[in-house]
């Protein structure tokens, strides 16, 4: 047995001067039983607790590390920039660079603004879309999560889902009564909610492949549904690829569908390791944005000089390794699926397991199918917490909630995969127990 003595101790400091003695809810381990562990270091594939402990590491800080822990490009790159300061409060030659990649990276961007969190970068740009358009309804789906924004916390997922909130206390009604839910994957109702609101919706914001409910990928046809019916109606299409930005493709869930929204926003992978998002589009709608529009947007760090050389550096490797790294991810992501789908049915549990590239989700559910949050919820969370204290004990960090996807490094290794295939094995096992 591993031993979390002092991960222990310090989350018994934490408690008494941190709510809940994280500063966000899904690291609380409330879902799958057991303290948060407290790390140390990351490395490469791997972190290290405050208690010596070795994880494989299957979250990546929800999303941000596709090159693993500490590269070294990433780690020089922000070493080079901090002798010269760390914010100045006004514009530099590397954020330059760093639009000029991101509007290179992303095909339908061909304006970005900088932000500091994925929050953020949604706020705005649902501010921009409204500016633009004039009107004032937002739809998003069931089980996406954008953010912690007041009026995108109707029906959340991620953190929302894991804890099982119905609403969000601290929003008035007021502020979501704009915002209409639909389920996700569901064309019909895509459709219906068009004929009737159609003319006073500014926009759809949607997570063109959710991570937020577990992985939960587009079914054939729903992606090319919204892009056609916000055409037609004159509303416009977000996509936000905080998550799926330079994680599915190089050019994110866009490229690898090919289809183009009107607005992107981008945080995690984007920003290397360190808070910064990104929201862009066409050059006609960001044009609405101070200081050449009416739609105010500002913050203090926005473009801050040690994040943007984070993310600037992370891009400029992501560029040159795209050939190889891309296909390896999905191919590991494959064998990963395939190899748990055979041990679940080899243990007698059934199981779905959504994967696309290095986004992957084992629901321990008895559909056939998980393509949207009501189905998601059907989950067996005891199993799945078993499951998950099986690979965390055995040295796998998995994340520790069934409606959050993992995500997979190239940092790597094919032995990583194996000892993870192996573990997942086990831990089947112990799942049909509970
Ligand atoms: N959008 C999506 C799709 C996300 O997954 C997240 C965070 N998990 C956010 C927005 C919010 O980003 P942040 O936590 O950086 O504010």
């Amino acid at each position: 047995m591993k031993t979390h003595q002092r991960s222990k101790e310090l989350y018994e400091r934490a408690v008494k001067v941190i709510p809940g003695g994280v500063n966000s809810p899904v690291r609380a381990f409330r879902a799958v039983g057991g303290d948060p562990i407290f790390i140390h270091r990351g490395e490469g594939a791997y972190l290290y607790d405050v208690d010596g402990n070795r994880y494989l590491d299957c979250v990546g800080s929800w999303g941000p590390l596709i090159l693993g822990h500490a590269h070294p490009d990433i780690l020089s790159a922000i070493s080079a920039q901090l002798p010269n300061g760390t914010t100045f409060g006004a514009p530099t030659e590397l954020e330059v660079l760093f639009a000029e990649e991101l509007c290179e990276a992303v095909p339908s961007l061909e304006k970005v603004r900088l932000v500091s969190s994925g929050t953020e970068a949604t706020m705005s740009a649902i501010r921009a879309a409204r500016g633009y358009t004039g009107r004032d309804i937002i739809v998003k789906f069931e089980g996406c999560y954008h953010g912690h924004a007041d009026f995108l916390l109707a029906k959340a997922g991620s953190g929302v889902a894991t804890l099982g909130l119905p609403e969000c206390a601290g929003v008035p009604a007021a502020v979501t009564a704009n915002t209409l839910t639909l389920p996700y994957n569901d064309i019909e109702a895509l459709h219906a909610t068009f004929r009737e609101y159609g003319f006073s919706i500014a926009g759809v914001i949607v997570e063109p492949v959710a991570g937020n409910m577990g992985c939960v990928p587009p079914i054939s046809g729903f992606l090319e549904a919204l892009r056609e019916v916000t055409q037609r109606y004159g509303a416009l299409l977000l996509f936000d690829e905080v998550m799926t930005g330079f994680r599915l493709a190089y050019g994110g869930a866009q490229e690898r569908f090919g289809i183009l929204p009107d607005l992107t926003m981008l945080g995690k992978i984007a920003g290397g390791g360190l808070p910064l998002g990104a929201f862009g589009g066409r050059a006609e709608i960001m044009d609405v944005i101070a200081p050449v529009g009416p739609v105010y947007q500002a913050g203090t760090l926005s473009g801050n000089p040690v994040a943007v050389a984070a993310g600037l550096a992370t891009v400029q490797t992501l560029k040159k390794q795209r050939h190889v790294l891309y296909e390896r991810l999905d191919r590991i992501g494959g064998k990963l699926a395939d190899a748990f789908r055979y041990a679940a049915e080899e243990a007698g549990v059934t199981v779905v397991v959504n994967q696309i590239g290095s986004m992957i989700t084992v629901f321990f559910t008895d559909l056939p199918a998980v393509n949207n949050y009501a189905q998601a919820k059907t989950s067996n969370t005891q199993r799945f917490a078993r499951w998950f204290r099986t690979l965390l004990e055995e040295g796998i960090y998995w994340p520790p909630s069934q409606f959050e996807s993992a995500f997979l490094s190239d940092a790597m290794s094919d032995e990583d995969v194996y000892q993870l295939i192996e573990t997942a094995r086990a831990g089947f096992y112990k799942a049909r127990e509970a």
